[in-house]
């Protein structure tokens, strides 16, 4: 499982500053929770992580080493970046699965054509992760007959069948209907209990305050509180 050492980081749109002066330590093996009001930077925050969001100033280390530059100022190659990038998952609001595919293409189609794994390999180590994402009887269909929820469980599945060692979660439950938020919520507690690193950007306080091993609150792009979900949150 891997460590997120953020210092410092800053970050601008424009002459809009999204993210001011970020220092936040990720353990590994552990859950990280990013909450706050909408609009406050979460979603910048985590894509700092992967180095989808290009951060200004400050780091980002993953395992002690810098995401993103060289050096102040100077990019890594898009190789380096790549291989980085490797070692981290990250599930999004939005499923993002090809309609044209089942549940096992989508997530063998990352193993084939990113990490190069031959057709049989990919599909039974992407039985594999549908498995443990509940999921063993919804193999063969395409999404428009999975619900929102078995969806987003795909979505997970193609993420670990890649094996990260930190996983990275925007907001995963925010697209779905209400009663199908906690199948999600409970695949990713299975996952946490696994010792998998995970950075959560939610507006689920219950799984924040359950799942969660640290929480991290933001407001109008500033780290305002971090700490243990009980210190932070009202427990039900
Ligand atoms: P949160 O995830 O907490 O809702 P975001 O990280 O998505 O917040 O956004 C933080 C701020 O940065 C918001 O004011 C948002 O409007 C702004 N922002 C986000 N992405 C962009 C962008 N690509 N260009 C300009 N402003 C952006
Ligand atoms: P509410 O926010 O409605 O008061 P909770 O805070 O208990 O309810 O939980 C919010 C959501 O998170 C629910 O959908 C619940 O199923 C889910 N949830 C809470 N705790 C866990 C947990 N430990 N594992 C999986 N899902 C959880």
């Amino acid at each position: 499982a891997s460590s997120v050492e953020i210092r410092k980081v800053n970050k601008f749109y424009g002459p809009f500053q999204a993210l001011t002066d970020i220092d936040l330590s990720i353990p590994p093996g552990k859950v990280t929770c990013l909450i706050g009001p909408s609009g406050s930077g979460k979603s910048t925050l985590l894509r700092c992580i992967n180095f989808l969001e290009e951060y200004d100033s400050g780091e980002v280390l993953i395992d002690g080493q810098t995401i993103g530059y060289d050096a102040p100022g100077k990019k890594m190659s898009g190789r380096k970046l790549r291989e980085m990038r490797r070692g981290i998952g990250m599930v999004f609001q939005q499923f993002n699965l090809w309609p044209h595919m089942t549940a096992q293409e989508n997530v063998a189609e990352g193993l084939i054509r990113v990490r190069g794994l031959p057709k049989a390999e990919a599909a039974s180590r992407a039985a594999e992760a549908l498995r443990k994402v509940g999921l063993a009887d919804r193999m063969a269909n395409h999404p428009a007959r999975l619900s929102g929820g078995q969806q987003q469980r795909v979505a997970i599945a193609r993420a670990i069948a890649m094996e990260p060692k930190l996983m990275l979660f925007d907001e995963p439950t925010s697209a779905l209907d209400p009663e199908l938020v906690g199948e999600v919520l409970t695949v990713m507690k299975a996952l946490a209990g696994e010792g998998m690193t995970m950075v959560v950007v939610t507006h689920e306080m219950g799984f924040a305050a359950h799942v969660a091993d640290q929480v991290a609150f933001m407001e109008k792009g500033e780290l305002v509180a971090v700490d243990a979900p009980a210190r932070i949150l009202h427990q039900p």
